[in-house]
């Protein structure tokens, strides 16, 4: 199964469900995830890395933290990478074990790491030597030690968009490699810190897995300095990144390439190795469904103008992402055209000049690979309502997040007593 959206009847559905009745129900723009394709990928990246034996696998939950997924994902036995508080209360919320939770982050703040440390949560990812001071400082305070991995920047350029690279020296992501033994040796002894090993995570869309391998070799030399110096290195965090296509021509590194690359990097490291798949297990697992508002001519090719934009699906506009679009009942013709959103802002545009199927004012159409970084990043930019979203099972489906309307959004907001007449 390489995506769950197909036709059946020249209609798109979603596994056993008719896109056209999720429109009815519950109205356009919508995301639509399938959950036979989550378990798909999750089960997909945990096979492919059955060789290395036990493995911790914490899904990056920034990709797609919709608290039915989480509970899906839960279900496949994944815990969480999380990124920020509210990310942590996502996960317990959906049931996942807090010692499956690992925290990441450059900007943990101090109330983030107590309540981390309250909750008693798995793994804190330090970023820098002060952060792993300050929670060794608030752990010792309770009691406790808090479990944690130093993450190194292994200055590597991964290869993807300068956007989600993460592993280059001047990223702001990680310690520096070599500077990484001298900081653990300071760190390690601290009272309230249990230093567990090191992590890393290089970007996401990764497609070139020597990048990764050329990481990874760099973080087992550390591994092996770490030990000459003492340390007792029981875990290493190898982080998310790997990348998923995006169009029907581009070819991916498998679950079972990447499992085969890491059995090769890992060997001997004799550690407890952790994963933080995010873009893998969701983008794939959902489309942004939408209504064409108008067909507008334009000097060159028409401009499909559709109901949904760049604030329900930012990532055109923000690293120029290639989404493809697609007919939900496609009359077998083709056009030539622009595709864009009814923000006022050119950057809302999904894209030029494309080969794609035929569509009128009224019809419906998908933009696929919309799982991953999609409703998530979304906001209410010219006071339009948050995207809802909508998870299918088989030939039943349910609105796991509401649509949020522009009069909400409203009012939440206050006018001053100073400007009441
Ligand atoms: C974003 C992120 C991930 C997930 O990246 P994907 O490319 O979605 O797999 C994993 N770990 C960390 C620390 C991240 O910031």
């Amino acid at each position: 199964m390489t995506n769950s959206f197909d036709y059946q009847n020249n209609i798109l559905h979603c596994e056993d469900v008719a896109l056209p009745a999720i429109a009815a129900a519950v109205g356009t723009p919508v995301y639509v995830y399938s959950t036979a394709y989550f378990r798909h990928q999750a089960r997909a990246f945990r096979d492919g890395l059955k060789s290395l034996g036990k493995v911790h696998l914490a899904y990056a939950i920034k990709a797609n933290p919709n608290l039915a997924v989480l509970r899906v994902l839960a279900d496949e036995g994944y815990g969480a990478d999380v990124v920020s508080g509210g990310e942590m209360a996502r996960a317990l919320a959906a049931g996942m074990a807090p010692g499956d939770i690992v925290f990441s982050g450059v900007g943990k703040t101090r109330a983030e790491l107590s309540k981390g440390l309250d909750e008693r949560i798995g793994q804190f990812n330090l970023e820098l030597e002060e952060e792993g001071v300050v929670l060794a400082q608030l752990a010792a305070a309770r009691g406790m030690r808090a479990p944690a991995v130093l993450r190194v920047n292994p200055d590597v350029d991964a290869g993807t968009h300068a956007k989600i690279s993460t592993g280059k020296a001047d990223n702001k992501f990680g310690v520096p490699i070599d500077q990484a033994a001298a900081m653990f040796g300071r760190l390690a002894p601290l009272d309230g810190i249990d230093l567990k090993g090191v992590a890393i995570h290089i970007g996401s869309q990764l497609s070139d897995l020597s990048r990764l391998e050329e990481a990874f070799a760099k973080i087992g030399r550390l591994v092996a300095d770490l030990r000459g110096a003492g340390h007792r290195i029981t875990r290493v965090d190898l982080g998310g990144g790997l990348g998923v296509p995006y169009r029907e021509s581009d070819v991916l590194p498998s679950p079972a390439d990447y499992g085969a690359m890491v059995a090769r990097a890992t060997e001997g490291w004799d550690v407890e190795l952790m994963f933080e798949p995010g873009r893998l297990i969701a983008g794939n697992a959902g489309v942004l469904l939408t209504e064409i508002i108008w067909v507008k001519p334009g000097v060159n090719d028409p401009y499909v103008i559709v109901d949904a934009a760049m604030n329900d699906l930012a990532r055109p506009a923000l690293y120029d992402a290639w989404h493809d679009f697609a007919a939900v009942e496609p009359s077998g013709t083709r056009m030539r055209a622009n595709i864009a959103g009814p923000v006022c802002e050119s950057g809302d545009t999904f894209a030029m000049g494309r080969d794609i199927d035929a569509v009128k004012s009224g019809d419906l159409a998908v933009f696929r690979t919309a799982g991953a970084y999609g409703a998530t990043m979304a906001s209410t930019y010219n006071s339009r309502g948050l995207v809802p979203e909508v998870l299918v099972d088989g030939d039943r489906f349910a609105v796991v997040a509401d649509r949020i309307q522009p009069e909400t959004i409203l009012a939440a907001e206050r006018v001053p007593e100073w400007l009441t007449r």
